[in-house]
């Protein structure tokens, strides 16, 4: 018999849907189902739910639950929304969801090494005027985060030929990359980043470590790219650094609160590119191949994918 597993989430019917039909091709052996379509005895009996956004009563009325499998990447809100309930916890470690979030480092590193705001604002004015220009190896990208995503594209940048420099909570080595860890290794990082790339979760750590002091120490002129989350950049500090004309240009994907509101001064801001968290969206076609792999194997060996540490938070 197929196992029933519970399908829960808030996202929209049209996305669930999605999701199903793409279960149902690359997951044939099991029987993925909306939590609402489980009997009483399939939701007292489920070990393993699949989760996009869950709303944690739903996930507190499946007394045997073991562990989770998000859908997502990022687990801050489900580390402090399940912080009562003992599960583990598996986020999405897919590489293609990599791959889409190196090309969109290389894609915005390179709007910005390449000056394109600024031709953007000329153009406006009908002003026809070169600016200088920089060779990328003339250029040091600063990354934050050398995890599945910070570490492919810091490999992306090099290849490009970008000095690249990184950071991270312990010493990692990435061929090509100058990696620093620790306190002393985040200053050393800001002050060489002509531009900088945020791909930290969102931790207790994390949150505010982008604060005035700290984007201080970037060269005059750096730009920076926000994929990660927004609580990590203290965007009061960053708005007053870009009107002090001291950092040239802010990509942002994250922000504290999502969808922005229509009323945020960010929209209008002249220095401040707006994307709405698009960075590394999951790709259900592959994403869905990492959900079978995970199931399968607990299914077939009772093994628990390896589950994000509660305690550091990511
Ligand atoms: P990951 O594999 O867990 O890597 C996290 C990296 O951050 C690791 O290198 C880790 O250090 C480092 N780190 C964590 N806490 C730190 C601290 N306090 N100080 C210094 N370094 C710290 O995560 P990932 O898969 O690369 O994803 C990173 C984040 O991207 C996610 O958490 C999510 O929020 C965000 N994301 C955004 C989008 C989007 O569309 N905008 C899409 C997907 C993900 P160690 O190597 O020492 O562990």
């Amino acid at each position: 018999m197929r196992p029933v597993i519970p399908f829960v989430t808030r996202i929209s019917l049209d996305e669930q849907a999605h999701w199903l039909s793409v279960f149902a091709v690359h997951l044939p052996d099991m029987d993925i189902r909306p939590l609402t379509a489980l009997s009483e005895a399939e939701r007292q009996a489920a070990s393993v739910a699949i989760i996009a956004n869950p709303e944690p009563d739903e996930l507190r009325s499946l007394p045997s639950l073991v562990w989770v499998q998000s859908l997502w990447a990022g687990v801050e809100r489900l580390v402090s929304e399940l912080e009562d309930m003992p599960l583990a916890i598996v986020r999405m470690t897919d590489p293609q969801l990599a791959e889409t979030m190196a090309e969109a480092v290389l894609t915005f590193t390179l709007y910005l090494h390449r000056d394109v705001p600024a031709y953007r604002r000329q153009q406006d004015q009908r002003i026809w005027a070169e600016r200088p220009h920089r060779l990328p190896q003339e250029r040091t990208v600063g990354i934050l985060g050398l995890g599945n995503l910070g570490a492919l594209s810091a490999r992306r940048l090099r290849a490009n030929g970008f000095n690249v420099t990184g950071w991270s909570r312990t010493p990692q080595i990435v061929e090509g990359v100058a990696c620093h860890s620790g306190p002393d290794g985040l200053d050393a990082v800001l002050s060489l980043s002509d531009i900088l790339v945020v791909l930290l979760p969102l931790t207790s750590e994390t949150r505010g470590l982008l604060d005035a002091r700290r984007l201080a120490l970037l060269p005059s002129q750096a730009g920076l790219i926000n994929f990660a989350r927004g609580a990590i950049v203290d965007t009061t500090a960053l708005v007053a650094a870009l009107d002090a004309g001291r950092l040239s240009h802010a990509v942002l994907d994250v922000f504290a609160r999502e969808p922005l509101p229509v009323d945020d001064p960010l929209w209008e801001h002249p220095s401040v590119t707006i994307l709405p968290h698009v960075s590394a969206p999951t790709t259900p076609s592959t994403a869905s191949l990492i959900v079978a792999e995970n199931l399968s194997r607990y299914f077939s060996t009772g093994e628990v994918p390896a589950a994000v540490d509660r305690q550091r938070g990511y």
